[in-house]
């Protein structure tokens, strides 16, 4: 089986469980585990904020976050595709307790007009729900993974600052956008309050991630991850193979995005399949196979009976995700065994093979 569902789905290398195996641990809930001490100082500085704090999930790192921005009752301005939208309204609502203020773009680019339009969509005043909080992701996973234009990013930073607002990053897979575009990590940190990040994505780690920001938030994140529960003892074995990944697993996150591409340019002509290859920056290919007149859900059922496990982001839209797990040969592969399900499913075979 050929597994591109997610970046999510890659087991440690033998290096890394090397390192998990001599990782030094404490009691992290006394601070006394030198590898998260280690992993949360190295994200400090290379992200070049003030302070950091490995969580169990990003989906923690995102809901500590909002909590950190907001109270009971405040907005959270967004985009629709967002994993915080998308995924989290549900825990949002819950633990943070704030309304979510959503609209859908073409791009996933949230811009200063975007947030504005949404403040005004409603009436204001001090009795009701207050803006507090922008979130933008990078990449932006809902829109093929596209790394989030810096100047972009910038332009909607200085803004929120005028008014009086926070921005939080979801930067779940933020060294691909990096690797991507070029821009220096700490360069996308350095146009946000808080970020968060995640080891467990692309980066190949098990468990993990890290919300950065400057001290004060930091701390009160501290507090919160104790609520949440999310303070794990010997969370070292963890850290290090964070930090291992951190070391050794961000410069091939470039041959992630060369093979989305090699495998967006097989599948391009594929009969009923769609790809904008603009924007395979990362390493995701978004399909849009309503040409075929299958749906998403239908297709990832034969492929994955075919040996290739994919993902149905939407009724129409087939996800293909690369990571550490999978190399050329594979992608060719699996473009293989696609190509030949949609020109089946083309000439109406497909009952005669899977019925
Ligand atoms: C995966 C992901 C998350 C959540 O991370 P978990 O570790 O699965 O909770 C949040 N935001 C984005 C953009 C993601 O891709």
């Amino acid at each position: 089986m050929i597994d591109l569902r997610s970046d999510t789905i890659t087991k440690p290398t033998d290096q890394m469980r090397k390192v998990i195996y001599e990782a030094e641990v404490g009691d992290s809930a006394y601070f006394e585990d030198r590898s998260v001490q280690e992993l949360e100082e190295y994200c400090a500085d290379f992200f070049q904020k003030e302070s950091a704090i490995f969580m169990p999930s990003g989906t923690m790192s995102n809901q500590i976050a909002l909590r950190c921005h907001t109270g009971t009752g405040d907005e959270v301005i967004l985009e629709n595709t967002y994993h915080i939208n998308y995924y989290e309204s549900a825990q949002t609502i819950d633990l943070a307790k704030v309304a979510l203020n959503a609209c859908l773009t073409s791009d996933g680019v949230l811009t200063p007009a975007h947030v504005q339009m949404l403040i005004d969509s409603k009436y204001r005043s001090p009795v009701y729900s207050i803006p507090k909080l922008v979130c933008v992701e990078n990449t932006i996973s809902g829109h093929g993974g596209r790394a989030y234009p810096i100047e972009s990013l910038q332009e909607l930073y200085h803004y929120t600052k005028q008014q009086g607002m926070a921005l939080h990053q979801d930067g779940a897979r933020l060294l691909n956008a990096s690797v991507a575009s070029g821009v220096a990590p700490h360069t996308y940190a350095a146009a946000c309050d808080t970020l968060s990040f995640c080891f467990s994505k692309g980066l190949g780690a098990p468990i993990g991630s890290i919300l950065i920001g400057d001290q004060a938030v930091i701390n009160d994140a501290k507090k919160f991850r104790k609520w949440y529960g999310g303070t794990m003892h010997q969370a070292g074995f963890m850290a290090a193979a964070a930090l291992y990944a951190m070391q050794h697993h961000v410069d091939r996150l470039e041959e992630d995005h060369e093979n989305a591409k090699l495998l967006a340019h097989l599948l391009m002509d594929a009969p009923g399949v769609q790809i904008d290859l603009d924007r395979v920056e990362t390493n995701m290919v978004f399909l849009d196979i309503s040409g075929s007149g299958m749906s998403a859900f239908e297709f990832v059922e034969i492929s994955k009976k075919a040996g290739v496990h994919l993902f149905a982001f939407s009724s129409t839209i087939v996800r293909v995700t690369t990571h550490l797990d999978v190399n050329e040969e594979d992608i060719r592969k699996a473009a293989e065994i696609m190509y030949d399900l949609f020109r089946r499913i083309e000439r109406n075979e497909m009952n005669v093979v899977y019925g």
